[in-house]
Parts: C-alpha cells; sequence; structure tokens
C-alpha cells in the first residue's frame, strides 16, 4: 500500500478538499500542516486569523481521526524550515507521494517549486490541485486567450464554464486502515473572537446554511451595516474550512437546480469576485510585490502619518469611518460597504498611500485574504483591475446618512455618540465634540475631495 502525505495550508477541511481526497484513494494517509510563524508576521497576517487556525485545525483533527488519518500539527519560523519538516517526513515515513492544494502568492509558488524539485529528485511524485477556485485557474479567457482584466465581461465567462464544468463538491475520503499511534503538536494559538467566529469546518458550514434561510435578503440587506445582512464567512473561507465550491453549490441546492436563479443571484456575484481577484493573482504574481495592477494610475499620496494614526485608531472625527475601524479593530471584521468607505477615505481624502491601509488591514482582518485585499484596495484607490474610477470618492456623511440613516451603526461603535439624535449623529457640531470628547475631523472633506480630484484626474 502506497504512503501517502498530505500537506494542509490553506484548506482546513476533510469536505471537497481534493488533496485529501485523491492522496486517500491513493494509499494511507497522513496529515501535516506546518505553521511558518515569522513568514506569516512577514506577510502581516493577524494574530486574529492565527488564532481560528489553531482551533480549527483541532476541529481538522477530530474529524480526520475519526477517519483514522493522523494530523501532525507543526510550527517553524519561515517556508524554508517548512520544506525541511517535510523532507524529513517524507523520509522518516517512508512517503511515496505527497498531495497539497495550490496556493497563488509568489513566496509560496516558489516554496512549492523548490520543494517539488527536491521530489522529484528523491523519485516520490507529487499531486497538486486547486481547491481554493471553484473554476480551475486559467480557464477563463477572453476570446484572444487573455485573462479578463474587467469584473462583467469575466463572470459572463465564468458562467458559461461553470454551466459545463465538474459543480459537485468532493466527498470526504473514506476512512483509513491506517492506524494512529502519534501524533505531534505544537501549540500556536493565539487570540481571536471566538464568541463571534466559532473554528472549524462544521461551524463553517452551519454558518452557511443558517445564511442561506435568508439568502433571499442579502440584496437588500448587504450595505446596511447594522444588521448582519451578509454571510460572515469570509474568515471561514479564507482559512478553507469551506470552500467556494461548496458555497455556489449549496446555493444552487437552495434554488432547488435552477441555474438560472443561481447565475443571477447577488451572494453569488461576490463569490465570483472572490474568483476574479484569484485569478488577477495568479496572472499577475507581482501584485504581491507591493505594485499597483495599473502601472499607467497615479500614485501621489502624502505622508499624512496624523491622518493614519487617527485613522487606525477609530478617531478621525467621521462617525461612520470611526465606527468602521473600531468593528475591525474590536472584531477583526469589517463590513464590505465600509472596508470601500474606510480605504477611499484613507486614499483619496487623506492622500495616504492605498499599501500602508491594505498592510493594516492584513494585520487585523481575521479574513486577512492577500488576493481579496490587494484586489479591493486597488478597487478604492482605482489603480486595480476593474479599478472604481479616479473621481469615484465616496462621501463619509453622505453613505453614513445613506447607510446608517438611524445611527445604529454609529451607536454602537462610538458610544461616547450614543444620545445624540439621528441628524446630528452623523456629523456632530464643534460643541458636540467638545462636550462628548469626540474628535474635530481630521480632514476638510470638501478641500480634501477638490485636491484629490485635481491630483489624481
Ligand atoms: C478595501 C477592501 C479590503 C478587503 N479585504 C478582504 C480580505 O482581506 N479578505 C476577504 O475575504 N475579503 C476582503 N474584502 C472583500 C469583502 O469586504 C469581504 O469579503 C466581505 O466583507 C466579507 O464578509 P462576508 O463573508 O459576510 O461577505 P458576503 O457578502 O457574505 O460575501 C460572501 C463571500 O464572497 C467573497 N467576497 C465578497 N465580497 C468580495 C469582494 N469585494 N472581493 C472579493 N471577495 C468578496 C468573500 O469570500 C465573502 O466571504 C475586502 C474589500 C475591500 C473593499
Amino acid at each position: 500500500m502506497a504512503k501517502t502525505l498530505v500537506w494542509f495550508r490553506q484548506d482546513l477541511r476533510v469536505r471537497d478538499n481534493p488533496a485529501l481526497y485523491h492522496a486517500a484513494k491513493a494509499g494511507d494517509v497522513i496529515g501535516i500542516y506546518i505553521e511558518a510563524k515569522l513568514q506569516r508576521q512577514q506577510h502581516n497576517e493577524s494574530p486574529a486569523k492565527v488564532g481560528l487556525i489553531y482551533d480549527s485545525l483541532l476541529e481538522l483533527r477530530k474529524e480526520l481521526n475519526n477517519l483514522n488519518i493522523p494530523l501532525h500539527i507543526r510550527t517553524c519560523d519561515y517556508f524554508g524550515d517548512q520544506l525541511d519538516l517535510i523532507q524529513q517526513m517524507v523520509k522518516d515515513n517512508n512517503i511515496t507521494a505527497l498531495y497539497f492544494n495550490n496556493e497563488y502568492p509568489i513566496n509560496e509558488l516558489e516554496r512549492d517549486e523548490q520543494l517539488v524539485k527536491w521530489l522529484e529528485d528523491q523519485g516520490v511524485e507529487v499531486h497538486r490541485y486547486d481547491g481554493d477556485l471553484a473554476l480551475e485557474p486559467g480557464l477563463v479567457k477572453n476570446k484572444q486567450g487573455d485573462p479578463y482584466k474587467v469584473f462583467t465581461p469575466y463572470k459572463k465567462s465564468w458562467i458559461e464554464k461553470h454551466k459545463t464544468a465538474p459543480v459537485e463538491p468532493l466527498l470526504p475520503p473514506e476512512s483509513q486502515s491506517c492506524y494512529i499511534n502519534k501524533q505531534e503538536t505544537e501549540n500556536f494559538s493565539a487570540e481571536y473572537r471566538d464568541d463571534l467566529w466559532a473554528a472549524g469546518e462544521t461551524a463553517a458550514h452551519k454558518q452557511l446554511k443558517k445564511f442561506l434561510s435568508d439568502v433571499e435578503d442579502y440584496r437588500d440587506k448587504r450595505d446596511i451595516p447594522s444588521v448582519a445582512g451578509t454571510s460572515f464567512l469570509s474568515p471561514y473561507l479564507a482559512i478553507g474550512a469551506i470552500s467556494s465550491k461548496q458555497c455556489i453549490h449549496a446555493l444552487l441546492e437552495h434554488y432547488e437546480g435552477d441555474e438560472a436563479k443561481l447565475y443571477g443571484d447577488t451572494w453569488f456575484s461576490e463569490l465570483v469576485w472572490r474568483e476574479f481577484y484569484r485569478q488577477i493573482l495568479i496572472d499577475k504574481p507581482a501584485l504581491t510585490k507591493h505594485k499597483a495592477f495599473n502601472q499607467d494610475a497615479k500614485e501621489v499620496w502624502t505622508d499624512n502619518r496624523d491622518a493614519f494614526e487617527a485613522w487606525k485608531d477609530g478617531k478621525t472625527g467621521f462617525p461612520i469611518i470611526d465606527a468602521a475601524m473600531r468593528q475591525l479593530n474590536q472584531t477583526g471584521w469589517m463590513h464590505n460597504r465600509l472596508r470601500m468607505n474606510t480605504a477611499m477615505f484613507l486614499n483619496k481624502l487623506c492622500l495616504v498611500d492605498w499599501r500602508w491601509g491594505e498592510k493594516y488591514f492584513m494585520q487585523t482582518l481575521i479574513d486577512g485574504d492577500f488576493a481579496s485585499n490587494n484586489g479591493g484596495w486597488q478597487w478604492c484607490s482605482s489603480t486595480g483591475a476593474d479599478g472604481a474610477p479616479y473621481f469615484r470618492i465616496m462621501s463619509p456623511l453622505s453613505q453614513s446618512k445613506r447607510f446608517d440613516p438611524e445611527g445604529e451603526f454609529i451607536r454602537k461603535l462610538v458610544p461616547e455618540l450614543k444620545g445624540l439624535d439621528k441628524k446630528s449623529i452623523h456629523n456632530p457640531t464643534t460643541e458636540q465634540r467638545k462636550d462628548l470628547g469626540y474628535p474635530e475631523p481630521v480632514i476638510d472633506y470638501k478641500e480634501s475631495r477638490k485636491r484629490a480630484l485635481e491630483l489624481l484626474s
């Protein structure tokens, strides 16, 4: 019987996990996960995400052990050390084949290439899959065979490919005959809001089920930060406790197989945005080197550290922006509309380099994901693929009145303003600010907007 090793990375699930599924078909499986602690810090990923990963691994281990598959949880410093550990594992256990699901940022790709070379030299088979995407990378191309740079035609073409692609998620592997005598565990747990996100695959599916029971309301509720109108699945998708393929398939089942309903669904579209940004990263790995997608875009940023600090702390004097940043700081998650508002505020109104904001988001978000975060920031700063036009600058005041009309969200996150009426809560008077200990606006909105338009045009 062949002995296979599955290297878990951003795919912490037993269901719809191609590497695990195929490895178990080929032979007895050993699973390993290796946390590269310093590398993760270098990639600016948050302690919250690390905490969720660790707890999700413990859940994954339970699921795997039920199938007689052991899971070793190891730690090291850098990607290079991960390779040493894998090589040791291969030698110690006479592994004949390694299975893993691909990751697309450049350091990960280079690491994997190095490993594949070593394994091939040793005569060990390597099997790689694309479990992080619902459609294989490279499948969706324009008529010239080039990758799409604009979302709408990408989505149209994505749907055409999806109609003919296998859409059924994979089942969990069958129970193994191997005997688990030892599983190494190196603890790397970190704090996160486990009251908001229960760890693991089962919790992710529970959340999906709960969300789908109200999915018809998503279109109307998704822009209102005071209501729980979105799925809250991003942390699970980011660590692979659930796959986008599973989400799309569950949505299709919700619509009883009606493809027209699936493809016309607003939530489905968001999942395709996730695929779009991944495809952009796969086609342009230089994005991981802090490059703008659109090299011709104007980059006119200033060294406005005061504004940046106020923004990070949720003390800009713009209630909706401060509420959003405090939501991020307190929970590790921020509502999508507010991600756009806070990003445009920092970048276009304060003229702070979008890379600073991108980094702070990564350092704080529990769902920090390079492709989606970079895509979101470059969209907002108009430097990205299909970015917002340069003159699109969301006004914090209008957005606040429109999407938090009663000031409910602000009241919850900026408690010093909770006694204000629904009109003044969006922009308190100087007197009210003084009385309540709330700062004056860190920028003059009208002047800042004018300056941004002049500089960016
Ligand atoms: C500046 C900025 C930074 C962002 N950084 C991240 C990030 O680090 N990680 C992350 O997962 N998302 C990021 N997003 C996208 C989006 O804000 C979150 O995915 C969403 O808010 C997560 O909440 P949810 O799971 O309830 O989303 P839902 O609305 O329920 O959407 C379902 C899923 O679709 C995907 N999705 C939704 N919107 C987008 C989008 N605009 N781009 C890509 N995928 C999307 C996510 O995987 C999400 O979980 C960012 C957006 C912006 C504007």
